[in-house]
């Protein structure tokens, strides 16, 4: 991953090359911004940059490949054993940064999903960072920066980064993944400008998966209690996806209520099935669309809670089809 692979985030890239260039580096960074828009390759980039043998992060070098595979000596990546990063975490990374490099001149730790250090290892951390030791540098990441500490954000220089816009986020789908126009918009608009989403492994699930979920669930008709239950099962099962089905589901009711409002279509999210979204609105009316948006946000919130899937799915169904 080099800076120029990097999508987008121009102005984060420069500010970065310069400081390089220019040896001005900081000792410690807090890249802020949502999750899956490109913290975390942002800081491989810099690292690789630092380490490369011919001092651009070539991509070819022995020192650049081993920052791709993540077993370069001299880098230290850091993340949440279960929710937490704990304080014994901290201690070791401390310890390694006090040892001279390996490999190069410099050590780099990343600590991904900062928002994870517990009160201790957070407290242990703002040690480092106060008396930072020549050689090293450490890169916070972070989706929900404002719950660090106050004392660790004013020791890093800060660098945001933002959600890609949607109309953005569809050119380069069209144009690197090759997608159709209408399937590059869908992609960005489940993908909320996340690049994780866009180009993760749920493609597939997004592009066709999608229209035979939201088939089955339009299939249904008031009093059809077999195949509710049958989908709801189906639902339940696929346990993995199925806070993005609700995403789904979610995006179809209100395109929809779109279409009722006169809404432009460049504002639908599945504009590939704009026979049916045509077709539905013609017989659905916005308070009734506003009740079916309302019981998939309780299904959300009874399976955040925990509540059986099947019972959930089965409510949220009964509530959708619900005269
Ligand atoms: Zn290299």
């Amino acid at each position: 991953m080099t800076f120029a692979s990097i999508i987008d985030h121009d102005r984060q890239k420069e500010i970065l090359r310069q400081a390089l260039k220019n040896g001005r580096l900081a000792h410690a960074y807090l890249f802020e911004g949502p999750e899956g828009v490109g913290k975390k390759l942002m800081a491989l980039a810099l690292a690789r940059a630092l380490f490369c043998d011919s001092g651009n992060g070539c991509g070819e070098c022995a020192a650049c490949r081993k920052v791709d595979h993540l077993n370069h000596p001299d880098l230290h990546i850091l993340s949440a054993e279960g929710t937490q990063i704990k304080i014994d975490q901290v201690r070791e990374i401390q310890r390694d940064l006090s040892l001279r490099p390996m490999e190069g001149t410099i050590k780099v730790c990343l600590i991904d999903g900062a928002e994870g250090l517990n009160p201790a290892a957070a407290n242990a951390l703002l040690k480092t960072l106060e008396e930072p030791r020549p050689g090293t540098l450490i890169i916070l990441l972070s989706a929900k920066p404002e719950t660090l500490l106050d004392t660790i954000r004013s020791r890093c220089q800060r660098l945001k980064f933002n959600r890609l816009s949607r109309v953005r986020l569809a050119e380069i789908l069209e144009h690197r993944l090759g997608l159709e126009e209408a399937e590059a918009q869908v992609m960005a608009a489940l993908a909320d400008g996340s690049f994780k989403k866009a180009f993760g492994n749920n493609q597939d699930f997004y592009l066709k998966e999608r229209k035979e979920r939201l088939k089955a669930l339009v299939a249904l008709s008031t009093g059809s209690i077999f195949p509710l239950f049958e989908l709801a099962q189906e639902l339940a099962d696929d346990k993995e996806m199925l806070p993005e089905t609700l995403d789904i589901f979610q995006s179809f009711y209100r395109d929809l209520l779109l279409l009722k409002y006169g809404r432009p279509q460049s504002e639908l999210v599945n504009l590939d099935l704009r026979e049916t979204l045509h077709r539905e609105s013609a017989t659905e009316q916005p308070p009734a669309l506003l009740k079916k948006l309302a019981a998939i946000e309780q299904a959300r919130f009874h399976l955040q809670r925990n509540v059986n899937r099947q019972l959930a799915m089965e409510t949220m169904l009964m509530a959708i089809t619900a005269p």
